[in-house]
């Protein structure tokens, strides 16, 4: 555990507030109920850290989680409590089904393939195997197609091989409500569930949990939603997670004519002051920001001038008063002036992206009840 000394060895803070998770939670738990809501926490808890935001959703009551990998299953299970499930979304590879088994962890069996190898080591144990399933109704990405997992409802053997904990499918569409694949999917499944009586139903990600009660099927997988991102239009009640600021590393003013940055793509106008700030591509602040995106301080906004570095990015602070900013102080990249759904727009892509793009470097800090702790990579100063 490293003190709080080192955060002055970072040039940028990553502020995660985990009791806005912790609400966010409370909120999808409420709206889903009577049924369960679990929580996705794939990718690192989406770049916010799985093994800090893992256990604040365990505090708060979730009992259910799915990560996207067999390698995310284990350093979350260590720091949480043994009286979980954890789901891996993308099955399992094959060559590892033992080490899930052994593990305890419960695949998702997503292809024709991964259920056969789950079979064979079922019955190499003479005894089923925990696993969920996963029906494609009309995603095309991942699950069975519906003959073939009407085909295993038939099949007497498949329950003697595998503990069906729940059968899910995905929405291709949970962010657009008016979109007719949204029911077209539900359709689908709920023909497939019928076959599985007896078996929980998941449907709703995210997006998913504010279509209606018919989405909410038996267990919710939210994920960005916990996070703070609105996940659609008819989102309401979750309060922001992140935020992220930069240090000032230098403050230059240059004359009409000079040019900034790698091809000195932004040249001024006007007598201009600058600030180089540090924050790069390198930190997940995206190259595609380069004469788009800004920083912002005390309630004024400081495009980008130029392109974004790697290390830093040059930011035009003409607007600010002289003292209102100065070398080492700090300005607001994702915060309560610009949401994370501003900079993903700027950037021509989704806060999805954003969230799990944000590097390494950056000193963390998670708040929970009035109290703030520090995580910051390698052993800093
Ligand atoms: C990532 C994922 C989720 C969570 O999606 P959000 O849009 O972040 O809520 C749920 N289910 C599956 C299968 C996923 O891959």
């Amino acid at each position: 555990m490293q003190s709080h000394i080192a955060i002055d060895a970072f040039s940028s803070r990553l502020g995660i507030d985990l009791d806005a998770i912790r609400a966010n939670y409370r909120t999808i738990s409420r709206r889903v109920a009577p049924a369960r809501c679990g929580a996705v926490v794939k990718a690192n808890a989406y770049g916010l850290g799985a093994t800090m935001v893992g256990p604040a959703l365990y505090r708060e009551g979730c009992r259910t989680f799915f990560v996207a990998q067999l390698c995310e299953a284990g350093p979350l299970e260590q720091v949480i409590g043994g009286d979980v499930e954890i789901f891996i979304l993308n099955g399992i590879d094959p060559g590892t089904e033992a080490l899930c088994a052994e593990r305890g962890f419960v695949p998702v069996l997503n292809s024709a393939t991964q259920v056969e190898h789950w079979r064979t080591l079922a019955r190499s144990h003479g005894r089923s195997l925990p696993a969920a399933l996963q029906v494609d109704s009309g995603m095309s990405r991942l699950g069975l197609p519906s003959a073939a997992a009407i085909a295993l409802a038939n099949d007497p053997a498949f329950a003697r091989d595998v503990d069906l904990r729940l059968l899910m499918t995905h929405l291709a569409c949970a962010d657009e409500p008016a979109r007719p694949a949204n029911v077209e999917q539900l359709a689908r499944f709920r023909m497939l569930h019928a076959h599985f009586p007896g078996v929980p139903g998941s449907i709703a990600n995210s997006g998913g949990t504010f279509l209606g009660g018919e989405f909410h099927g038996d267990v919710a997988r939210p994920g960005v939603a916990l996070f703070g991102v609105d996940p659609g239009p008819l989102a309401e009640g979750l309060r922001p997670v992140v935020r992220l600021d930069a240090r000032v590393l230098q403050i230059r003013t240059i004359e009409a004519g000079t040019g900034v940055g790698y091809g000195l793509e932004h040249v001024a106008t006007t007598r201009q002051r600058l600030a180089t700030i540090a924050i790069g591509y390198a930190d997940g602040w995206p190259r595609c920001l380069g004469g788009v995106g800004a920083a912002w301080r005390g309630g004024a906004r400081l495009p980008v001038a130029g392109r974004v570095s790697m290390d830093s990015t040059t930011v035009d602070i003409s607007a600010l008063p002289e003292e209102a900013l100065r070398e080492g102080d700090f300005v607001e990249l994702i915060g309560p002036s610009q949401s994370l759904d501003q900079v993903a727009r700027d950037a021509g892509t989704i806060a999805y992206e954003i969230l799990t793009q944000l590097g390494a470097r950056h000193a963390r800090i998670y708040h929970e009840s009035g109290a703030a702790q520090v995580r910051v990579p390698g052993s800093y100063p």
